[in-house]
């Protein structure tokens, strides 16, 4: 996510852009075995679950649209035939993507005036977005990446040194925020490079990294991983997209404590999606789960509307009333920021609780 649900409508430079997910050759690392093995068609997904056709609406356009892709370990974390498991419906095609609602569009957001250079996005103050690689470990239905125009994308170009350069020159700039797609969907040899390009940019203090992998693929942080993230003179952070408390097993909580034995202070974000966590339960159980395993509530974001989402909205005066339940039931560092990315807007819109009934 992201920035949470990332965008990328911009055109990427061609080493910005391969994922290097399909190597799958021995000497690949752990985490690009499991990548490759991720479920990637409706009839295995519907086996491993159990899941009756009749309760599924197995939309094949909508697949072919924009994939099905989920790792296997995330498939484990589903309950066994429930078609209502909230994180089986952030990953399965259905046939209600397919309906065009007015207000809805590919780029929502109209990331592409933001974009500076070829994978830059430059929007708010200090902070720049680099779009390291288009590719993604899981296909989260409502993310308004699914329109991402592969096809348009030839190689060319200088990669990321146009990038770095605009970088260089623009003392303002105190923190790059990788991103994509996901950018730990990108191999280490590559991040390692970039990051001490980046380090070698006086003015930047910090490196940020917002990242789905190690909720749906924990093992994508491994010493190597770590190695390059703490290894320069730039101070890391990373943020993570989880949804729903459920996505927090085990070995999820073993990558964070990782990322956090390593010094590495590590964010939440959420999309409020209806049908999976809005509801004030649900919500307050992935803050509690989440802060157990060391990981602090960041932004709880209203969906952003990308054509194929709508079933997935929720109305800006229910997320308000349900952000001031949340602040009636826990302690004030444990409530997300309620957001709203507007276009043009010089920030993300902080959106205030409702409280009258
Ligand atoms: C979300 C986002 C950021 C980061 O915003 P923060 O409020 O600092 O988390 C930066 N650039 C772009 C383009 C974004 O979408
Ligand atoms: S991980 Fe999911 S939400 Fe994030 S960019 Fe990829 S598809 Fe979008």
């Amino acid at each position: 996510m992201i920035t949470r649900t990332p965008s990328s409508r911009p055109t990427l430079p061609a080493s910005l852009r391969d994922s290097e997910v399909s190597t799958t050759h021995n000497s690949a690392p752990l985490w690009q075995q499991s990548l490759a093995q991720a479920v990637k068609t409706l009839g295995e997904l519907h086996d491993e679950l159990g899941l009756e056709t009749q309760h599924i609406h197995l939309a094949e356009s909508a697949h072919r649209d924009f994939p099905l892709r989920v790792p296997r370990s995330f498939v484990r974390r589903m309950r066994h035939n429930d078609p209502q498991d909230p994180l089986l419906l952030q990953v399965l095609p259905t046939a209600e993507e397919l309906h065009a609602t007015p207000g809805y569009s590919v780029d929502p957001l109209r990331e592409s005036d933001s974009v500076v250079t070829p994978g830059l996005l430059h929007k708010y103050r200090g902070r720049a977005l680099l779009m390291v690689t288009g590719a993604c470990a899981i296909h989260c239905r409502y993310c308004f990446r699914r329109h991402f125009p592969y096809a348009d994308h030839h190689p060319s170009g200088d990669g990321w040194d146009q990038a770095l350069q605009y970088i260089a020159g623009d003392a303002t700039l105190s923190e790059v925020i990788l991103s994509g797609g996901d950018p730990l969907s990108a191999s280490d040899h590559k991040l390692a490079r970039l990051a001490s390009s980046l380090a070698s940019i006086p003015h930047l203090r910090r490196l940020r990294v917002h990242t789905r992998l190690p909720v749906v693929l924990p093992e994508r942080v491994d010493s190597s991983l770590l190695g390059w993230l703490t290894g320069s003179r730039l101070k890391p952070v990373m943020v993570i997209h989880s949804n729903h408390p459920r996505e927090i097993d085990d070995a999820v909580r073993d990558a964070i404590s990782r990322l956090r034995g390593a010094g590495i202070p590590v964010l939440n974000q959420t999309v409020l999606l209806a049908g999976i966590n809005d509801d004030v339960s649900t919500l307050r159980a992935l803050s509690e789960v989440l802060f157990e395993a060391g990981v602090q509530p960041y932004y709880l974001h209203l969906m952003d509307r990308v054509d194929g989402a709508a079933h997935f909205e929720v109305d800006e005066t229910s997320a308000r009333r349900l952000i001031w339940q949340l602040m009636q039931e826990l302690p004030g560092y444990l409530v997300p920021k309620l957001v709203r990315e507007v276009a043009g807007a010089p920030a993300k819109l902080s959106i205030a609780p409702l409280t009258t009934p």
